[in-house]
């Protein structure tokens, strides 16, 4: 970039050019912009832009673009994929804003809203986003990375619910994509991820939703030891309207975790149900049936404690992870992987599945870039990685998913936390697919500005 000097006039130009502030590494705050929920290799950026509206990203990104700087971009860092050393964070924290339209049934949800503000923003109008998991995850990036959510066997991928996209690309434009505006950048951009350049907004589809019956069951894996390939077998039966998946780990013996799981090998049967309470209860019947219960806290929830479903934990941590989408689970492989993730991994390891289909698997009236539709399941390990355990956890990783290599379809780039390689990426993708994004990728980012994200390449 140039001597001291000289760097210090720049940052100083690009914090007369932005109205939210500007950290440089010494600054106070920097750290704590640079942060956020995933702590394993954070951003290590020259500059960071708090951005406070559209105008702002596009002064960073023609700050970075003049100076031959890369740009990541970070809401709440869930999603970090390779960390930015050197170049340009826009942190989109300040950028929070959502606006419901009830009577269109859509939000508008600027680029650093969590969905947790969707969710309280829609309920009083009986309307829900399609959310996912843990609602402190940034909504845009979720839908840029398709979005299962907990109703997405009814309603698909909330990719599939965009009606439009504000964009600034490598060039410092600000572009309103729509399908009738840019139709191949609006294919792109929902699946594609954060590669052709930095979403200030987003319209999305809300559906009347108020309540789901939901919560979970959670079993010792000791006295049920089958649990998985029992739940599988449900999952073959049930209705649209049901979506369900399972969360497996080993909580340790410490004092900090509730008394009954403490210490044991838990499955939890995550359950989100669109029916009535009554057919819910009829529905998991045979689930209830599969041995004694640790905790059951299905009950009906209003959709702003659907964080309830899955208990993900919201304490920042580090954490790794790999996943894959299969047609079918073997029962084999299952068995396999409750073994390999169980009390004797060489570090603690959290299954998760997922029971996809329904809606996912049917293309919607806007085609996207969203990958493998056909996939049945989706397969993921995530453990937390100690100071130097990144390889032992990266080998345990494939030793438990080896079991899947059969029927497996790709990956999901949003279940990839940490940086991947090309080929990885690429599975993510039908061949095609992903030959058109690297030719989008081409045209709206041709230096490869955008490139700590799943960056697609040919
Ligand atoms: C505990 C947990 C639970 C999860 N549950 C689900 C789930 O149920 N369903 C699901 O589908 N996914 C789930 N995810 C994955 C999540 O959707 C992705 O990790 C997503 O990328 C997180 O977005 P973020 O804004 O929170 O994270 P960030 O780390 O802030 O962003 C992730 C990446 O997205 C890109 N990005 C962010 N904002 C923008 C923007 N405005 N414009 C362009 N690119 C941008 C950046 O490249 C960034 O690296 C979960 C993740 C975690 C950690």
């Amino acid at each position: 970039m140039g001597t001291n000097t000289e760097i210090n006039e720049q940052f100083s130009a690009l914090a007369g050019a932005v109205r939210g502030p500007v950290f440089a590494p010494e600054a106070e705050g920097y750290d704590e912009e640079r942060t956020g929920y995933q702590l394993l290799a954070p951003h290590r950026p020259a500059v960071v832009v708090g951005a406070t509206g559209e105008e702002d990203v596009r002064a960073a990104v023609a700050f970075a673009a003049e100076h031959g700087m890369k740009v990541a971009v970070q809401a709440s860092g869930h999603g970090l994929a390779g960390p930015l050393d050197g170049g340009v964070l826009i942190s989109t924290g300040r950028m929070s804003g959502v606006r419901v339209d009830a009577e269109a049934r859509t939000a508008w949800v600027e680029a650093g809203a969590r969905w947790e503000r969707v969710i309280e923003a829609s309920a009083p109008y009986g309307l829900a986003p399609l959310s996912g998991s843990l609602p402190s995850v940034g909504a845009v990036s979720y839908t840029l990375g398709g979005g299962v959510g907990l109703m997405a066997r009814r309603y698909g991928f909330a990719a599939d619910h965009v009606n439009r996209i504000d964009l600034v690309t490598a060039d410092g434009e600000l572009r309103q994509v729509t399908a009738d505006s840019d139709p191949d950048l609006f294919w792109g951009l929902r699946g594609g991820g954060g590669n052709f350049g930095v979403v200030t907004g987003m319209e999305i589809g809300l559906f009347p939703v108020a309540r789901v019956y939901g919560g979970g069951l959670y079993f010792d894996v000791e006295q049920v030891p089958d649990v998985l390939d029992a739940w599988r077998r449900w999952t073959r039966d049930v209705p649209e309207e049901m979506t369900s998946g399972v969360g497996m780990l080993v909580y340790p013996d410490l004092p900090m975790f509730p008394e009954p799981m403490r210490g044991r090998h838990v499955a939890h049967i995550q359950i989100s149900y669109l029916g009535t309470a009554e057919d819910g209860e009829r529905l998991v019947a045979p689930l209830r049936a599969l041995g004694p219960l640790l905790k059951d806290s299905l009950h009906e929830v209003p959709f702003t404690e659907s964080g309830a479903v899955f208990e993900d934990p919201d304490q920042p941590h580090p954490y790794r992870s790999d996943n894959r989408l299969v047609a079918d689970l073997d029962p084999q492989a299952l068995a396999a992987l409750t073994k390999t993730a169980g009390p004797s991994a060489p570090a603690m390891c959290v299954v998760g599945l997922r029971h996809l289909g329904g809606a996912l698997a049917r293309t919607p009236r806007t085609g996207n870039a969203v990958g493998h539709r056909d996939a049945a399941y989706l397969v993921s390990v995530l453990s937390l990685v100690e100071p130097g355990a990144e390889r032992t956890v990266r080998d345990l990783h494939r030793e438990a998913l080896a079991p899947f290599a059969d029927g497996a379809l790709g990956r999901s780039l949003n279940f990839s936390f940490g940086a991947i390689d090309q080929d990885q990426v690429r599975s993510a993708f039908a061949p095609e697919d992903h030959r058109r994004l690297t030719e989008l990728k081409e045209r709206y980012d041709p230096e490869l500005l955008f490139h700590c994200n799943h960056a697609v390449s040919a």
